[in-house]
This record gives structure tokens, sequence and C-alpha cells, in this order.
């Protein structure tokens, strides 16, 4: 079959797709009262509660909740109750689950059962294996951490991200969730710096709540995340068809149908049957595994959803974020579907991303960036705030390069994501606020009052005190931040590590300068002023990062230039941060990474970074080669057909022939800068920041003409001979 009628049995398969029966073949169902499975799959604390010994879990707990080391022989206990719940629920095998800096997940499965001494199968999990592995290390990306001759690398259980099941086609796993560290404990992984980041800001965050007298009974502040995901559901035969989704996750040619998502008829639109029924099977999955997922809906381009959980502390949220897109790229096919976290998967259309709310609470669960009534009176919550803002004027930098990918830089900046300037977006009631502290006095709240809605039978609505706005990276949205840069195919880990780290010294120059100002058993009026003073100058120092205007704007630009704001438009320019003084005085100050740990991130970033735009352009020269270009030459023999005929019975042809040979202008243009790209491909360099600056400057420029010109060709070809389904076919069908 040649591939124009492979891509019309692919368009055909795709449209006689049926949703399946809710009873599936295999057996299972989804019950229609999935709560009751909520964390079936986890071993949980309630579960762990009930099957240890009131001590053993009270030890245990300790490890979790205060970070005191464990104890061998709990370990032992905990590690035979956890196989014998795991071997209860079907499982056969267990795994350290880890992030390596992939930016996936890895696993190396283990059976569970063991030869005993007298020739028996049993099974068995000893403490030491529950709470450390060595898998070979060698091939996951280190950034010069470690050689290949030296592949030592350990796993080490996280005791405070529960273990879960898996379950696929005839297996259970038993999956535990570990830190990924080489033999000198350099952190190989996201986890290890999430971790630590997490200990930074508790421990300068409770200095905080010392000095307003709010730290009784807090043992430890936490940082919350809820997630946001955005993602696209694509037909699978349409999927497998593309190389480029194959390769990529996204279409490196393709032009625009004529409907786009002008008519904004998808955006929350009701959900196409087929795809509620992979959300219903997709969020029963999630919930077995203890994943609070809460909301989804349709997001604004054709194909394009979004699920969301309820927020959890960070460490369990980034685990749980993994977790939920390796889910979503599991079920999808099991409807026929294929599921795509491209940021920015179709050219014109709309791309995903994956919005962080973060917070702080103590572990009462006082939620830190909670305003309350009297926000000018709550100066505990305007010291958290301040401190925020603080942080992310003196490190946007950071921030941004913590977001920093080849597919995110087909987002930021671009009309429809958040600029790649990083600002803060505060709304009216805040601002107003924080206008007063500047003035260093504080009178009032602005309310928001109550709507009437003009008709009898609808409620009155009680109003927002400001407006939301779309267009900041990093938005207060009501009692927590929203960082909305970040991309959708990354993980929250490494965002939220450096989100954490940031507030964490903002923190502790906040409580230093206060200690100093307020002084010893300050009576409640020196405490209020004293407090004031410092968050006056605070706000003064750096309210140039806070705006609430339009951010996609032109003037946005210009006047965050003069602003002195730092505008990294892309990774290349982005990823090198980490490797500055500044950052690795930060990084080492707070102990969430060192010089080294913090370069091989630079290296690594770019040299993902290189490897993706390396394989982007590869793909594009073979599909140019062995797709586009024969169905161009079919179209021009047809063509030269027409002429020859026409010739032949003695009409004029006059016409055909400039048709023919404006054609063959439109396939010269595709073939030079093909054979121009395949050419430029060949640039070799050791240093990754030269080679990534070079596929920026040469390589991505090329591929974006040559897109130009194979989109013009799609545009000029006849439909039959087309060899990849058009957008029009990917993106409208249910
Ligand atoms: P939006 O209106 O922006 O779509 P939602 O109100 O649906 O947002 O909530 C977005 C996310 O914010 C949810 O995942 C929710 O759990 C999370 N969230 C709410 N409160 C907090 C908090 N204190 N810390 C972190 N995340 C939070
Ligand atoms: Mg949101």
């Amino acid at each position: 079959m040649d591939l124009a009628s492979a891509r019309r049995a692919a368009v055909a398969a795709a449209t006689s797709w049926t949703t399946p029966p809710l009873n599936r073949a295999d057996g299972t169902s989804i019950s229609p009262q999935i709560a009751k499975h909520f964390a079936s799959d986890v071993f949980s604390h309630r579960t762990m509660r009930h099957r240890l010994s009131k001590d053993v879990f009270k030890r245990l707990m300790r490890t979790i909740e205060l970070a005191e080391p464990l104890d061998p022989l709990v370990a032992d206990i905990v590690a035979a109750e956890m196989k014998d719940w795991a071997i209860e629920n079907g499982a056969t095998h267990y795994t350290h689950w880890f992030q390596p800096l992939t930016g996936l997940t890895a696993e190396k499965h283990d059976s569970l059962a063991e030869l005993g001494k007298d020739g028996e199968m049993i099974y068995a999990l000893s403490g030491s294996s529950l709470c450390q592995s060595e898998p070979d290390a060698s091939s996951f990306p280190s950034g010069g951490l470690r050689a290949t001759f030296e592949a030592r690398g350990y796993t080490a259980w996280d005791a405070t991200s529960p273990a879960f099941l898996v379950r696929g086609h005839n297996t259970v796993t038993l999956c535990i969730p570990t830190a990924f560290v080489s033999w000198t404990g350099a952190a190989l992984d996201q986890k290890t710096p999430l971790l630590r980041s997490m200990d930074a800001l508790s421990k300068q965050a409770l200095r905080i709540l010392r000095i307003f007298g709010t730290d009784k009974g807090v043992r430890r502040v936490l940082t919350t995340v809820g997630p946001e995901q955005e993602y696209f559901l694509i037909d699978r035969h349409l999927y497998y068809t593309r190389p480029d989704l194959v390769s990529c996750d996204r279409t490196l040619f393709g032009t625009r149908p004529p409907k786009g998502q002008q008519l904004e008829d998808h955006y929350f639109g009701s959900i196409p049957p087929r795809v509620l029924a992979f959300m219903a099977e997709l969020e029963y999955e999630l919930y077995r595994m203890g994943v609070p997922v809460k909301t989804r809906h349709n997001e604004v381009a054709p194909g394009q959803f979004e699920i969301a959980p309820t927020f959890e502390t960070s460490n369990v949220a980034c685990d749980h974020q993994m977790l939920m897109m390796e889910t979503i790229k599991r079920v999808a096919p099991r409807y026929g579907l294929s599921a795509i976290l491209h940021e920015k998967p179709f050219s014109g259309i709309n791309g995903s991303g994956k919005h962080n709310n973060w917070s702080m609470s103590t572990d009462t669960g006082v939620n830190l960036l909670d305003p309350r009534e009297e926000t000018h009176t709550n100066m505990e919550f305007l010291a958290f705030l301040c401190a925020v803002i603080r942080a992310v004027d003196v490190h946007a930098d950071l921030l941004r390069a913590s977001v920093a990918s080849a597919s995110n830089d087909h987002r930021l900046g671009a009309n429809e994501a958040p600029p790649a300037i990083i600002s803060i977006f505060l709304g009216d009631m805040l601002t107003d606020i924080v206008g007063q502290l500047e003035k260093g006095e504080l009178s009032r709240t602005l309310k928001g009052g109550a709507m009437d809605l003009g008709a009898a039978t609808l409620p009155h609505l009680p109003r927002d005190s400001g407006d939301r706005n779309r267009t900041s990276p990093f938005a207060f949205t009501g009692n927590k931040f929203e960082f909305r840069a970040v991309g959708s195919s990354a993980t929250s880990a490494w965002p939220n590590t450096v989100m954490n780290t940031i507030v964490a010294e903002s923190l502790d120059e906040l409580a230093t300068q206060l200690e100093v100002a307020v002084g010893p058993n300050p009576s409640p009026e020196k405490l209020m002023t004293a407090v004031r003073g410092v968050l006056q100058k605070t706000i003064r120092e750096h309210k140039r990062v806070i705006f609430n205007g339009d951010g996609y704007s032109a003037e946005w630009h210009a006047e965050a230039e003069r602003r002195g704001l730092p505008h990294l438009r892309d990774s290349v320019a982005a990823i090198p941060r980490f490797g500055s003084d500044g950052a690795v005085r930060l990084f080492e100050k707070y102990q969430v990474l060192n010089r080294q740990e913090l370069e091989s991130r630079v290296t690594t970033y770019l040299e993902r970074y290189c490897k993706q735009i390396l394989i982007e352009s590869e793909t594009m020269v073979m599909m140019g080669r062995q797709m586009i270009l024969p169905a161009a030459v079919a179209q021009e023999s047809r063509l030269a057909q027409a002429v020859a005929a026409l010739k032949n019975a003695g009409a004029d042809h006059k016409e055909r022939l400039a048709m023919l040979e404006e054609f063959m202008e439109r396939v010269r243009r595709f073939t030079t800068t093909l054979e121009g790209l395949a050419e430029a491909d060949n640039f070799e360099s050791h240093d990754p920041g030269e080679h990534a600056k070079y596929l920026r400057d040469k390589i991505i420029p090329l591929m974006l003409v040559l897109r130009a010109a194979g989109d013009d060709l799609e545009n000029h070809v006849s439909a039959d001979l087309w060899p990849l389904p058009s957008y029009r076919e990917i993106l409208y069908l249910k």
C-alpha cells in the first residue's frame, strides 16, 4: 500500500471507531462508585496504621513527618507488611520508581518471589531491599556528574511518598517511590533536590511564624502544589501515520485548517463521548493509585483537554503528576486514542501548559497565603506575600530557566501563553494593599461586594474583589500563586524546587531583618511597627516585578525592559543561568544543590535541547525526502501529463504549462531548503552550549523555512496524493 492509501485507510479507521461498552472484554469495569476505590492500590498511612503495630507505625511516622532517620528494624517490619499487602492485591514484582534527569520516570522490576533454602519459591522483601537498590545507572544522563566507568547509582526509599500498585495486562507491580543518587551522594534525579528545597523552606518559614508567635504546635511548614495538566487526544491510527508525531510528539509539517479555534466552540464545550469514556477510565485508575483528580474539561484548542487534581504537598503532588502523565499515555490507546503532552503539537493552534498552583501551609493545616477577611491587618500573610514577591523579583531568571525546554520555547512568548518575562499579577485587592504598605499606612481591604443578577430566581453572588488575568506568568489566585509558564510535558519537580529555594532565601532574608527590627519580647505595637517597616522596604525594592496589565502587549515588553526585568527569550539563553555564581551561591547556601550538581543540570538540559532539535530536523529531512517530495513529484507528473494531453489534442495548453512551472518552482524551493537543512545538520561540538546556540541560530530558522515550503506544497498537492493526515483530519474527529 502506498503512503497516500495508508493515510486514507487510517482516516477511515479513525472515523469508524466507537466507544467500547463500559464492561470491557477483560472483565474489568468502571465502578459507578469510584470514590469507594480511592487509594485502594496505595500502601497509605491508613493501611499502614491497620497493619503495623502501634509502635512501629509511630516510629515510621516520625521519619515521614519529622524526617527522623529510619531504624533498620522498623524498615524490615514495614517491608514485610508492604510485601504481604502487595501480594494480597495481586502483585508479583516490585520496583524502585525514580525520576532521573531524562524528565521521565524509571523502573526496574524485581520479582517478589525468591528461591528459599529448601528449593521452594517464597515471597520476600527485606528492609534493605525496600530502603535501597542499585540500578545500573550508567545510561541515565548525569551531565558529567558520573563517568560511565564509575556507574554506581543508588535509589533510596522516600517514605514521605506512599508506595502504590500499577496494574497492567497480566501484571501488578509494587512501585516504591525513591530518590536516585550517585555513590558520592550527588543528586541524579528530580526528587532529591525537591525534598531538600522543602526542608530549606520549612526551616526559614518557621522563623517567620516564631516572630509572629503563631508557631505553637507547628513542626513543619509544607509547600503545596496542584498542577493543572493540559493535553491533546487524537486518533491513534492517525498518530501512527505521522513520523513527526511518533518521534517528536509534535507535527513538523501541516497547514492550518480553515476552521481553527476562531469560533471558540471547543473550550468548556460538551466533552465528546469517546473522550469522556477515556477520562472516566483515566480517573478511575488514578483514583486507585491515590491521585485525587478533581476537574476535567475541554481546553481552548480543538482536540485539547485538561485534568486537574486537588493539591497535595509538593513531593507527593510531583510524584502524582508524573504518574498522571504516564497514566494518560497508558489509558488513551484503550480508546483508540493517542495522548500528546507536547507543549506545541500543532502550529497555529493553542499549545499546552501545566499551571502550577503553589502555596505554603503549616503541618497543622493553615494556608500561609490565605489573605483572610481584613487582609490589611494580617501582617503574617503580608510577610509571606512579600517574601514571594521579593523571591520572584530577585530570581526571575531562575524561575524562567526552570521551565526552559526546546518544546516550551514554542509556547512562551507566543500570544497564547505567558510571556518569557516573569512578572507577578496581584489583582486589585492586593495591589491596593501593597500600595498602602509602600506608603507605610495600612487602613483598608477592598471588598468585591455582592452581585445582583437581575432575575429574581437567581441567587446573589459574592463578587471577587478583582478580575482574573490570563496573560500573567505568575498570578495570585485567591489563596495561592499560579505559575503558568510550566510546560505540559515537564516534570513539576524542578520548577517547584526552584520556587521553594528562592522563597526560602527570601524568608531567610525577611526573618533576619525582622528579628533585628522586632527584638526580644516585643509589645504587639512594636511588632506591628517593625514588621510594617521591613515590609515597606521590601515592597519599595521589589515592586517593579508587579504587573497587572496585558502581558501579551508590545508595550509591556518595552516597559519590562525599562524596569530592568530579565527577558530570557529561549532555553539557550535561560538554562545556563543555573551555572551563574548567583545561582550556585543560592542553591549551595540552602543545601539544595551544589555547584557540580547544578552544572550537571545545565549540561543535561542543554544536551536534551540539542537532542530534541536534532531529532526534529532529521525527522523533517526524512519526511521531506520520503514522503513529501515523492508526493510532489507525483503531482508534477500529473500536471505534466495534463499538459501533454492538451498538447496532443491540439488544445491550448499555456495555462496548464504555467501551472506546472509554478508548481515546479514550489518544489524547487522545498528541495533547496531540504538539502540546506540536511547539510547544516552536520555541525559537531563537544560544548553543549555552543551546539545549542548553533541549533537555535542556524537550524531552527531553516526548519521554519522548510516547514513553510512543505505546507505550501500541502496546499497545492492533490488530496489523494498527500501522504500525511491533515490537521483537518486529525483535530476534528470526535
Ligand atoms: P483555575 O480556576 O485556575 O482553573 P481551580 O480553582 O480549578 O483553578 O484550581 C486549580 C488548582 O489549584 C487545583 O489543582 C487546586 O487543587 C489547586 N490549589 C488550590 N489551593 C491550593 C493551595 N493552597 N496550594 C496549592 N494548590 C492549590
Ligand atoms: Mg488555572
